[in-house]
Formats: C-alpha cells, structure tokens, sequence
C-alpha cells in the first residue's frame, strides 16, 4: 500500500491483493475492482470515539498527544472501536487505557467525520462523541499515549491548538451549545 490521499481511497492499492496483478481499477463507489480476479474492496470509515469529561467544576480533561500524528497536540480521550466492540466499550476501555479512569456513565453527543494520517496511510474516521461522567480524578495515571493532561475551563480552550478536525468541531458544538463561544468565533 502507498499512500493514501483522503479523498482517493482507490489510490491505496496498486497491486491486487487477491492475485497481484496491477489489474484494480478504482470506481466511483468509494471500492477497487479487480478486472483479473474480481477482488472488489469497498473503503469505509473507521469507527473511533472521544470523550467529553468534566471535572466537579466543569472544566473539562484535556489531552496533549505524546505521539505523532499530530504530535504535541491538543485532544480528547478516545480512539478507534475494536471488532466487535461497541461505542461505549471503546470509550471505557480508552479512557482506563490512557488515563487509568473510570467511566461511570456516558451520553451520546454526536458524530464527527476526522481523516487521520499514520505511517503514510489516510484513514477516514467517524468520531462518536460522548460526554463522560468519571468516578474520580484521583487515579489518573498516563499512557504513552499521552504527554500531559489539561483540565480547562470551557470557555479558555484554545481551537487552534486542538490537532484534529474531528476533536475541534466537537469542542466547538460543546461550547456552542452552552453558549460558551465567544460571538466572532469562526471555524
Ligand atoms: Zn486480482
């Protein structure tokens, strides 16, 4: 596989997979079709999810990316959804993963489309987003994953600063939706 341009998802193979032959062809689909073997791979969007949590004085957990893509970064707790996994398990799992805390109960809050760039390869993400109820902050203990942790007063949080799409339009709703933006905030 090369690389991979988000819009072009047929550009990811060059060789089938099924036979190796250079015989794919790219349809309009969002799929590769074999014209030897009739490999037909269809490009979907990955699940992942992130979660929203506030402290008892409602600012709101803030991670900084230890690692690449977007190092250095701001972001939310969260990633990719296992097989067979549901969205909430993925939550609770990432957020005990990276942070060692435990989510009590979360709410669904909506979902973000995110392109995500690892090792040369573009995947297509769609972020479900949660807002989080944690049992305590006292446990915390960080991943690799993650460099440090920020807890921020809603209305402080930085939108340039925060290294995915996805994360940003969530934050950006978030506050929104306690009327929380400053008025000529644009995104
Ligand atoms: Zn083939």
């Amino acid at each position: 596989m090369g690389d991979i341009s988000g819009h072009q998802p047929g550009k990811s193979f060059r060789h089938c997979p099924g036979c190796g032959a250079e015989s794919l062809a790219e349809r309009p689909d969002r799929s590769v079709l074999c014209s030897g073997c009739g490999f037909h791979y269809y490009f979907n969007p990955a699940a992942a999810v992130a979660g929203i949590i506030e402290d008892d004085l409602g600012r709101l957990l803030l991670t900084v990316r230890a690692h690449d893509p977007r190092k250095g970064t701001l972001d939310l707790p969260g990633g990719f959804v296992d097989f067979s996994e549901s969205a909430e398990d993925a939550l609770r799992r990432e957020v005990r993963e990276e942070l060692n805390l435990n989510v009590l109960h979360c709410d669904y809050f909506g979902s973000f489309p995110n392109t995500y760039v690892f090792d040369r390869i573009t995947y297509r993400t769609l972020d479900l987003a949660f807002t989080c109820t944690i049992e305590s902050f006292d446990p915390m203990a960080l991943s690799d994953e993650i460099e440090s942790t920020l807890i921020v007063p809603p209305s402080e949080i930085e939108l340039d600063c925060i290294g995915f799409d996805s994360i940003r339009n969530i934050l950006f709703r978030y506050l929104n939706s306690r009327s929380l933006l400053p008025p000529c905030t644009l995104l």
